[in-house]
């Protein structure tokens, strides 16, 4: 079942969440000289008319990146993710949202490499268009769950894997834990970051147990939940899982989660969470 478009939802506070945090390790890969390697196992279309019918449906980004660039001051972390944003937008109109590959893009330099994956028979096009450099960036119409097998560990011996299911179909839930391990046995020292949705505190603590069963070392979880996480309005937060987080991971989250709860919260039971699922 392939139903789930992303551009219905571009730029809403689950995307800002999971940009800004793979903004923040990209930052820190890039620290180094050594390249490295990316692999986005569920990249979408790259990047979002915002003003386009499907955007425009729910107009989900109001009440994200909207918000967000309206920030007076704000930590370095939240000023870099925007920077990407408004380079993208040169005029102060707000067109364009960028997809996870166009944030990771943003920090790449010619020696990085990257592989993105999309099944959807019409989003891979739009991906794949975005990224016509082979050598830069490679667009993959396939699974990306087995691409975890395939690709890693990677020449580069060092780099981020992003696993961000739509979460449509229940299987999602066990098959990104199990590629989690899967590729954490091929490139032990990867970065690997889940992202997952919260429609309730049981069921994403479903996904966090199971990610804990792993026996998986060093797992930092960040969460933002913009309204009561049991509401029965749908997605009521989100959150990221993230091994092998970059060591300033944590003091950043600890500066920007405070920030996003209380600039995107829709009522006062919004809450946050930053903690080890697993220590290192
Ligand atoms: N990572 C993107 C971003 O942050 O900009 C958003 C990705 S969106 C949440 C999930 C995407 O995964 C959709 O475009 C969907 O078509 C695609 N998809 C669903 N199942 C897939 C699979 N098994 N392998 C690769 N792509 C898949």
């Amino acid at each position: 079942m392939l139903s789930y478009r992303h551009i219905y939802h571009a730029g809403n506070h689950a995307d800002i969440l999971k940009h800004l945090v793979v903004s923040q390790i990209c930052h820190h890969l890039t620290a180094k000289e050594a390249p490295f390697f990316y692999l986005d196992t569920h990249a979408g279309i790259g990047q979002y008319a915002l003003d386009s019918q499907q955007a425009q449906m729910n107009k989900e980004f109001k009440t994200g990146i909207s918000q967000l660039l309206e920030l007076k001051s704000a930590p370095d972390s939240i000023k870099r993710f925007l920077k990407i944003v408004k380079e993208m937008n040169p005029t102060s109109n707000l067109k364009v949202y960028p997809g996870s590959p166009k944030v990771v893009e943003a920090y790449t330099r010619q020696k990085d490499k990257m592989h993105l994956c999309e099944l959807h028979p019409k989003d891979h096009p739009t991906l794949a268009a975005l990224f016509p450099n082979k050598r830069r960036a490679n667009v993959e119409k396939g699974n990306g769950f087995a691409a975890v097998k395939a690709m890693l560990p990677p020449p580069q011996k060092r780099g981020l894997v992003l696993m961000d299911p739509p979460y449509e179909v229940k299987e999602d839930y066990k098959t990104v834990v199990k590629a989690l391990v899967e590729g954490h046995q091929r490139f032990s020292h990867g970065i690997y970051a889940i992202w997952y949705p919260v429609l309730s505190r049981k069921q994403a603590d479903n996904l966090i147990n199971s990610v804990q069963r792993t026996k998986i070392r060093n797992v930092l979880l960040l969460e933002l939940n913009i309204r009561d996480i049991d509401a029965d309005k749908g997605m009521n937060g989100s959150g990221m899982i993230i091994v092998n987080p970059p060591w300033k991971m944590e003091s950043e989250a600890q500066e920007f989660l405070p920030i996003l709860k209380e600039l995107l919260q829709e009522d006062n039971r919004s809450s946050f969470q930053l903690r080890w699922i697993t220590p290192e």
